[in-house]
């Protein structure tokens, strides 16, 4: 969580930085900070630093900020972990003396025994943060070490991170050495942009794609020095090492908002196009063509998906698809239950790993233990290089391009899709495991997944039914969403949304669990969402429906099917496809719902309280 963006070069730094915090908002937005160095007084550099509690806007507004020619620093937007969101715990924090200055994505576990090791050797700490024991290390070391020279300081920050337990992408400034900032990075992620006689640093590409398309990412225990000239990476020896520059094609036209209100509402409107890209690069003409010709699937007898939130949800979503046709037994799992059990995994198991930004703490580490315990590990990621990329055997792109906004809309279309081809590639390569019917059904399926963008195009024009709805459902204290089967799975995203983005409280239900203890919250002006369309259930899920009409709900439904009964006044009708499909078309108008009764509370759907988008902390 957290955005950490920093820059060198000859332009004024500060309008770059508080354009890369105003786009890296989306990780973290309780307080933001900003450290320059400036020359103007005499010949020596001031390390200032600035900042504020709540939005980067804060900041930004700061006169003397503005006023700063520096063309050095390094700037934070902040997710409070250890300590409340507040000025004083605002990064960059510093040493006693203030001229090292530190920003930190991550959380150090042993920042309480640190703080006390700091105490005992006469140093104050003035936050409540875990960060500020870095900026203090280093001032020891690099005391204790009595290398006053530029290898000195990276000693120095080398010999804090030994001392660090936890998780950290930190940019160091120190005024005594003002043509460097210092990176180094485990288990939270950072880039590294390069210029031309500038460069940068990013917890996330887009914070810089406006200045550059170049960039290198860094791996868990490097650490690099960057001056305007040139970028030297070290490993945690600091023996120097070489990086490969990686070119990203992502457009930075694609991190703007382009005419819309919210990137949330933009995010919603792209997933056709992102859909469509998705299947682009996995179908050569009608056949499914992924990279990942060396697997032998006949040797799996069980599939994990392991993901969080939404990403997991995708994963609900496709198990029937896997199940119907790959022919192996899937489970899905949360990435941070996984982590701590003790999951049946070995060389016959096939574990797959969905995460949007690539850089998700708990997917990591689950991933991380599959890989240990031999089982073939494959990732569905977003973002190019991440972390997730790198770790995992094989790795497939949803090609949904930048997602700012917290709540994720365009990543899920795209990995249900991507999982869908997945499970009917599985399927394809091992077609001796299905009988002539089942191939049928493999290819019309497959028909159905070309179509799915045209589908997502239809889907959008529930939005004016919609917003109509919102302006009911806002009111509401509890919403419930129920269905069966994929509908089912699609209720726990569409619950999960609106109460990302409305803080309403709702909950999702296996439409035929209701009688077994949620149907006692049903009353008069309860809402209730019914998502139906599985045909073959069809009569199951409109009688669950009907129970709860019996008892006072009001209900609206999301149906691709026929309902023709009285009792339901409140249908929306959605193109219909494969129930196995239908979630990445029946989760459009539920999209759209969470949005539009986020509108109707005047709350900032970008940036729901208390979330950030990658979630890279457990
Ligand atoms: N743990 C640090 C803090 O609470 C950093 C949090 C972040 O990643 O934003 O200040």
């Amino acid at each position: 969580m957290c955005g950490i963006v920093g820059y060198i070069g000859t332009k004024k730094a500060v309008p770059v930085l508080i354009n890369g915090l105003l786009s890296l908002e989306y990780r973290g937005y309780d307080s933001a900070g900003i450290a320059v160095l400036n020359s103007s007084k005499s010949s020596d550099y001031e390390l200032d630093i600035f900042r504020d509690k709540g939005r980067v806007k804060n900041l930004q507004d700061n006169k003397d900020l503005q006023k700063s020619d520096s063309t050095i620093g390094i700037a934070h937007t902040r997710w409070a972990t250890h300590g409340i969101p507040s000025k004083e715990n605002a990064h960059p924090h510093t040493n006693n003396d203030k001229n090292i200055a530190v920003v930190h994505n991550g959380i150090i576990e042993n920042y309480d025994k640190l703080r006390t090791f700091l105490s005992n050797k006469g140093y104050t700490l003035y936050s409540e943060t875990d960060t500020e024991v870095i900026p203090n290390l280093v001032d020891y070391y690099y005391k204790k070490n009595k290398d006053f020279s530029e290898a000195g300081l990276l000693k120095a920050v080398a010999d804090t991170l030994n001392d660090l337990i936890g998780s950290y992408a930190i940019g160091v400034l120190s005024n005594n050495f003002p043509d460097q900032i210092i990176v180094a990075k485990k288990d939270s992620p950072l880039v590294v942009g390069k210029g031309d006689g500038e460069n940068y640093i990013a917890s996330d590409i887009p914070a810089v794609l406006s200045h550059t398309k170049n960039f290198y990412f860094m791996e868990d225990g490097e650490l690099a020095v960057i001056s305007k000239d040139n970028i030297d990476f070290y490993n945690t020896f600091l023996k120097k090492i070489k990086k490969d520059l990686k070119n990203i094609e992502w457009d930075s036209t694609q991190s703007e908002k382009n005419g819309y209100d919210d990137f949330m509402l933009k995010e919603i409107f792209e997933q056709p196009k992102a859909v469509l890209e998705t299947i682009g690069t996995s179908f050569e003409k009608d056949k499914i063509n992924l990279p990942l010709d060396d697997i032998k699937f006949s040797k799996f007898n069980k599939i994990y998906i392991v993901a969080c939130g939404t990403a997991m949800h995708a994963g609900l979503a496709t198990k029937y698809t896997f199940e119907k046709f790959a022919k192996i037994p899937m489970e899905v799992d949360v990435s941070s239950e996984f982590r701590y059990r003790d999951p049946l995994i070995n060389e016959h198991t096939l574990c797959i790993f969905i995460s949007q930004s690539g850089e998700t703490a708990d997917t990591i580490a689950a991933l991380k233990l599959a890989k240990s315990k031999g089982s073939t590990t494959i990732a569905i990621v977003n973002v190019i290089g991440s972390s997730i990329t790198r770790l995992a055997d094989y790795v497939l792109y949803t090609h949904a391009g930048p997602e700012i906004a917290v709540a994720s809309t365009k990543a899920y279309t795209c990995q249900t899709t991507l999982l869908n081809i997945l499970a009917l590639y599985i399927a394809e390569n091992n077609l001796n495991n299905l009988d002539d019917k089942e191939v049928k059904e493999l290819a019309s399926l497959k028909k159905d997944i070309l179509s799915l963008p045209q589908k997502i195009e239809d889907a959008l024009k529930t939005a004016d039914a919609v917003k109509d709805i919102a302006k009911n459902i806002y009111k509401k204290k509890d919403v419930f969403f129920i269905g069966r089967n994929t509908d089912y799975t699609v209720s726990l995203e569409a619950s999960l949304k609106l109460k990302e983005i409305s803080y309403i409280h709702s909950d999702a239900y296996a439409a035929g669990e209701l009688k077994h203890g949620s149907i006692a919250l049903m009353e008069d002006s309860v809402d209730v969402i019914g998502i139906v369309t599985n045909t073959k259930i069809l009569p199951k899920t409109i009688s669950n429906l009907e129970e709860v009409i019996t008892r006072g709900a009001n209900v609206y439904i999301i149906t691709d099917q026929t309902i023709d009964n009285k009792a339901f006044k409140n249908i929306i009708s959605i193109p219909k496809i494969s129930y196995m499909l239908s979630p990445i078309v029946s989760v459009i108008p539920l999209q759209l719902l969470a949005y539009y009764v986020a509108k109707n509370k005047k709350l900032d759907v970008d940036k729901p309280r208390n979330l950030a988008k990658s979630v890279t902390v457990e």
